[in-house]
C-alpha cells in the first residue's frame, strides 16, 4: 500500500470582504499542492476559533491521515475532554471541511459524488425579503420573483418588528428594544397583506428568531396557519424546544428548528416526535459535514428535510458545502441562501451561483471552491462591541437576540 497522505500544515485566514467576519482553514498536505478548504466562521467570536484552531487543534492534527477523516472528527471532539460549544465546533467544522475537500479532490469527483451522488440538478433557494411597512415588503419580495425566486423569507423592521410607541422606563440603558406583542401584531397585518398583494403561489417563510415567549410561540404559530406558510423558524428557542408538542396539537404550520444546536442530539426528541419538519442545522456550528450527513439521514427515516442556515456569516466555502450536501441529500427541503457582491466572487472563485431560483455547483473536483489570499487580506477583519445582539425588552430586560 501506498503510504497515506497526511496533513503537512493548518492554516487559517481571516478576512472580512462583505460584512461578516469570516474564518476560512486551508488544510495543506504532504502532498505537494494538495489542499483543502473548510468554513469555520463564528463571526462574533472569530479570535477564539482562530486560536482553537492554530494553537490546540494544528499541532494536533499534523501527521495524521487525511483520508480517515470520521475518525479525526471523532477524535477532535473528544481530545479537549470538554465539548460541544460553537468555538470548538466551529474550529472542528473548518477541519473536517476541508478534509472532506481534500477527499474529493484525490477522487477526482465533486464531493456530492463521494456522498452518494445527485438528487437533483440544482438546490431551490430562497432569499431574504424585507422592509419597514408592508409595502416596502412587498417591493423587495417583487424583486426576489422578478429574478425567479419562488421562495422567499420576509421580515419587517428586522427581526422582532419595529418598536413605535414604546414606553421605556426612566433610566433605560441603550440597547436594540423590541416589543412582542407589537411584533406579532403587525407580521399578521403583514401575512394578510402579502397574500392580497402578491397571491398563494409564493412560498412565505418567516424567522421568529425566538423572540417569543413560549405560549406567545404557540399563538403565533396557530395565527399564521392561514396564511400558509412554507416554514416557521425558530418559533421556540432551543431551551423551550418541550413546547413544540403544544404547537403540533394546534395547528399545521410547518416548523424550522435548529441553527443553534451545538450537537446532533440536540434534534433526537425533535425528530422522533415528528414535531418539527425542517433540520436548520448551520453546519459549521455543529461541527462539519460529517455530523451534518449523520443529521440529514436521521431525518430521511423520519420525512423531516433539510434547510441548511445558509446566511452571509456561513463564509462562501460553507455556502459550497451546503449546496454539495444538498444536491445529495433524499431529503432535501430548501437552502437560504444570502447573495454575494461579484467582488467576493473573485476573492472565492468557485462560488456557487444561483440562476431562476436554483444553485448550481460547478464540476470541479472536491467542494469546487477556492481563496485567492492575497485578494482576501484586503479585506482584514475589523473588531467590534456588537449591538445588535444587545436585546431588550420595553422595560429593559435583555433578551434572547
Ligand atoms: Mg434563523
Amino acid at each position: 500500500m501506498a503510504a497515506p497522505v497526511t496533513v503537512r500544515d493548518v492554516q487559517t485566514i481571516l478576512t472580512q470582504p462583505a460584512g461578516s467576519r469570516l474564518i476560512i482553514v486551508k488544510v495543506l498536505t504532504s502532498e505537494p499542492g494538495l489542499y483543502g478548504l473548510g468554513c469555520a466562521t463564528f463571526t462574533q467570536r472569530f479570535r477564539a476559533v482562530y486560536t482553537a484552531i492554530q494553537e490546540h487543534l494544528r499541532p494536533f492534527l499534523i501527521g495524521r491521515d487525511v483520508d480517515r477523516i470520521e475518525e479525526i472528527w471523532q477524535m477532535s471532539m473528544v481530545n479537549g475532554y470538554w465539548r460541544n460549544g460553537p468555538v470548538l465546533n466551529n474550529a472542528i467544522s473548518g477541519i473536517d471541511q476541508a478534509l472532506w475537500d481534500i477527499k474529493g479532490k484525490r477522487a477526482n469527483m465533486p464531493l456530492y459524488q463521494l456522498f452518494g451522488g445527485k438528487c437533483r440538478e440544482g438546490a431551490a433557494v430562497y432569499g431574504h425579503a424585507g422592509g419597514s411597512c408592508p409595502e416596502e415588503v412587498v417591493d423587495s419580495l417583487r424583486r426576489f420573483q422578478a429574478q425567479g425566486y419562488r421562495f422567499i423569507r420576509v421580515q419587517m423592521g428586522g427581526y422582532g418588528g419595529i418598536a413605535s410607541g414604546m414606553v421605556k422606563p426612566d433610566g433605560a440603558p441603550d440597547g436594540a428594544y423590541f416589543d412582542r406583542g407589537q411584533y406579532r401584531r403587525d407580521h399578521l397585518r403583514l401575512f394578510a397583506h402579502l397574500r392580497r398583494e402578491v397571491g398563494d403561489e409564493v412560498e412565505l417563510l418567516h424567522d421568529v428568531h425566538e423572540r417569543l415567549q413560549p405560549i406567545e410561540a404557540v399563538g403565533f404559530a396557530k395565527d399564521v396557519e392561514q396564511f400558509r406558510l412554507f416554514f416557521l423558524e425558530d418559533v421556540l428557542a432551543p431551551e423551550d424546544i418541550e413546547w413544540f408538542r403544544n404547537i403540533r396539537q394546534v395547528c399545521t404550520t410547518p416548523q424550522a428548528m435548529g441553527e443553534l444546536f451545538n450537537h446532533p442530539r440536540e434534534w433526537t426528541p425533535l425528530v422522533e416526535g415528528r414535531l418539527i419538519d425542517f433540520l436548520r442545522m448551520h453546519v459549521s456550528q455543529m461541527g462539519g459535514i460529517t455530523p451534518a450527513r449523520h443529521v440529514a439521514a436521521f431525518g430521511n427515516l423520519y420525512g423531516i428535510r433539510t434547510a441548511w442556515h445558509g446566511p452571509g456569516d456561513t463564509s462562501p466555502v460553507g455556502h459550497a458545502a451546503n449546496l454539495h450536501l444538498d444536491l445529495w441529500a433524499p431529503n432535501f427541503g430548501i437552502q437560504e441562501w444570502c447573495g454575494f457582491p461579484e467582488h467576493v466572487y473573485e476573492i472565492f472563485p468557485g462560488l456557487p451561483r444561483v440562476r431562476n431560483g436554483y444553485m448550481y455547483p460547478n464540476d470541479l473536483p472536491g467542494l469546487g471552491i477556492d481563496v485567492n489570499e492575497e485578494l482576501a487580506a484586503r479585506y482584514p477583519v475589523e473588531d467590534e462591541i456588537i449591538g445588535w445582539t444587545q436585546t431588550r425588552l420595553p422595560d429593559g430586560t435583555p433578551v434572547r437576540p
